[in-house]
């Protein structure tokens, strides 16, 4: 079977891969659709982010659906052939943060396509798949693609638990990719009365308009439209930063009323913060990584039409074309979500 291999920046390969058999516990599956995400563009087009670097060859990818091909021994609940999103959050299930709940901080993550420990964790962009049980939610009625994009939808939903109530609430939104865009269908499911949404592209934009945006501001184009969200020490309850760029935070605090909460969801490594306005609006800053539950609830939102992704996903090409989908997937001036269909 193949694989979706990086080597180094810029040295994507395709390349052959054992097939293995299912252990106890354990399904195989026939990979339907694998989601490009920031984090495989970073392995790609950069050879690693922040202090994370490639230091061996990796399978990309963990934003992925499958099919069910054949069930291990001792499982029950599944049917061969079925659609299933593939959690790629694998925590050991027996440390101190997975006893407390916590999984998303298990010491021992076994995340897909993660270069953070070493030997890497290989992904999930491979056309068969040994995945644990657990890590398969039934994705029946969803596009394959769909049920591809469980992985960022989840991201946001576990940010949206870390704001806490949004009932009734303001949002600002910075930064349009797939999980600013995420970020506002997943406000609106949670109450939020007005989501404002910035972006430096009107490609992104646009969308974040068709997925229920209030308002979208390009802060290239309109530098000083969030002003008028800064009189009287500020407008939005929560902010979802999603840029990770600290000119996008720093811009965006005077817009945030006190005691307002930010949610740092972007990762743009170590930033500068104007602490002093941080401190005296008593604003909150909450980190968000990853998630847990999450991933199945949102599946289940998506099955029962509460959420739709289906505006975000803006191309898809086949396995064989790998390495344009990836070309593609940099591009914010005319891509979204880029998928590979591994059927193809
Ligand atoms: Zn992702
Ligand atoms: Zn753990």
């Amino acid at each position: 079977m193949k694989a979706i291999v990086i080597h180094a920046a810029g040295d994507l390969r395709i390349e052959d891969r054992p097939v293995e058999q299912p252990k106890a516990g354990q399904l195989r599956l026939r990979l339907a659709t694998g989601g490009i995400c920031g984090s495989d563009l970073h392995y790609y087009n950069h050879g690693g982010f922040g202090a994370v670097r490639l230091r061996e060859p990796m399978i990309l990818g963990h934003e992925v659906s499958a099919h069910v091909e054949t069930i291990g021994p001792g499982v029950s609940g599944f049917e061969v052939g079925q659609l299933v999103a593939v959690s790629p959050s694998r925590p050991c299930g027996h440390c101190r943060y997975c006893a407390e709940g916590l999984q998303n901080q298990c010491l021992d993550m076994r995340f897909y396509g993660s270069a953070m420990p070493f030997p890497h964790i290989q992904g999930a962009f491979r056309q068969t798949l040994i995945a644990d049980a657990f890590q398969c939610v039934d994705a029946t009625g969803l596009s394959a693609g769909e049920a591809a994009m469980a992985e960022p939808l989840a991201v946001t939903l576990h940010a949206t638990t870390r704001a806490g109530s949004l009932l009734g609430k303001r949002v600002l939104v910075t930064g349009c990719g797939p999980i600013g865009v995420l970020s506002i269908l997943s406000a609106r499911r949670a109450g939020a009365a007005e989501i404002v949404a910035t972006d430096l592209s009107d490609f992104t934009l646009s969308l974040a308009s068709k997925v229920g945006a209030d308002r979208v501001i390009n802060t290239a184009k309109e530098p000083e439209a969030l002003a008028q969200y800064s009189a009287n020490k500020g407008s939005f309850d929560v902010l979802y930063e999603c840029t990770g760029v600290a000119a996008a935070l720093a811009g965006a605090i005077p817009a945030i009323r006190p005691r307002g909460i930010i949610l740092q969801l972007g990762l743009g490594g170590d930033m500068t913060l104007p602490i002093m306005a941080i401190t005296a609006k008593e604003l909150e800053l909450r980190g968000s990584f990853r998630f847990h539950a999450e991933f199945a609830i949102g599946v289940e939102l998506m099955r029962k039409g509460l959420i739709d992704v289906r505006p975000l996903i803006t191309h898809t090409v086949p396995l064989n074309e790998a390495e344009s989908g990836f070309n593609l997937a940099s591009d914010r001036s005319q891509a979204m979500k880029t998928q590979i269909d591994f059927s193809a």
